[in-house]
């Protein structure tokens, strides 16, 4: 566990500096040669550099998984917390210290399984961060065990003789929980997808998240090879409030005109189909974060609450 978040620094109003990803580059990753995970650190550290964010003024936080070292490999503050556990550290992170960067990583069995009741109430709440789910449909850490995204029938050290429910789906599960306010879609194996929909994601002010589909060569190399094989069995899903990659566009088709503000459409989307669905599925950028909430009642009077509860009513699903 790293628990090196007891000074946090802010940046200087005149700091000027600029940054390489490589600024937020630590040690050499520990993952399997052609893990998915590569691709994801790459990205998060590309768009550090991007958005000018100044290392010491990020956290980021991580449960029990593969994908959880990722603190280890990031040159800001980190905490490697407990299994399930990533979402309450970094909410209460973000409540204390409101002007840190916190950028959240979760695997599948993480987030969806031990982690389900933080994941659904962190949604709820609404706390600007970036959460990150690589969702590699398996436990990999413990060595290929059944996760709740694994694929019915597919073999795994604990149901050899394949999964035996069907899989959860998490842009479903994140599209039924109220004060939902970014919801969205990408995969490590195309990388300008993925750091278009990272920026979207910082950008938006509230609880954004986002699946990122994600390759283990070491137990589920099969579930993403036909969408990697076949582009047009990839749907990208497109707005200007959404994504758009122009680098895509000569080996990646298929498209759809998606506006990420209409919930029904969004729901519509993200129900099982032939396609992998990338993009933003959902946003609403009027969403309250708790922030905002918490503070009305020292500070408010009547007539705010009664506003506040009024644009809690709107947004209600
Ligand atoms: Fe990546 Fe899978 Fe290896 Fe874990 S077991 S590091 S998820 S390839």
């Amino acid at each position: 566990m790293t628990t090196e978040a007891c000074s946090l620094l802010t940046l200087a109003p005149d700091d000027m500096r600029e940054f390489t990803w490589g600024d937020y580059a630590k040690s050499v990753p520990r993952w399997c040669p052609g893990c998915g995970d590569h691709s994801v650190l790459t990205s998060v550290q590309r768009l550090m550099a991007d958005e000018g964010i100044a290392p010491e003024n990020t956290m980021v936080v991580s449960g029990i998984g593969c994908s959880s070292r990722f603190p280890h490999y990031m040159q800001t503050y980190g905490f490697h917390g407990l299994h399930g556990r990533a979402l309450p550290v970094a909410t209460g992170i973000k409540l204390h210290r409101p002007d840190l960067n916190v950028f959240v990583v979760m695997g599948d069995g993480d987030c969806v399984s031990i982690g389900a009741g933080h994941w659904i109430h962190a949604t709820r709440y609404n706390t600007n961060m970036v959460a990150m789910m690589l969702d590699n449909n398996v436990y990999g850490l413990t060595k290929n065990q059944t996760s709740p995204t694994t694929p019915q029938g597919h073999k795994t050290m604990t149901q050899p003789r394949g999964s035996y429910l069907p899989p959860m789906n998490p842009i479903q599960t994140m599209l039924g929980v109220s004060n939902v306010s970014f919801v969205a879609q990408t995969a490590e194996w195309l990388p300008p997808h993925l750091f278009a929909t990272l920026k979207a994601a910082y950008n938006h002010k509230g609880f954004s998240f986002i699946r990122i589909l994600q390759r283990c060569p070491k137990f589920t190399d099969d579930v993403f090879a036909g969408f990697i094989q076949h582009p047009e069995e990839v749907q990208l899903l497109e707005h200007e409030n959404g994504v758009h990659v122009s680098a895509l566009e000569r080996t990646h088709k298929n498209h759809l005109a998606h506006d990420p503000s209409d919930m029904a459409a969004a729901r519509q989307l993200a129900e099982p189909s032939e396609f992998a669905r990338l993009g933003v599925f959902y946003r609403n950028d009027d969403c309250p974060t708790y922030d905002e909430t918490r503070h009305v009642p020292a500070h408010g009077t009547e007539e705010k609450m009664k506003l506040l509860t009024e644009e809690f009513d709107r947004h209600a699903i």
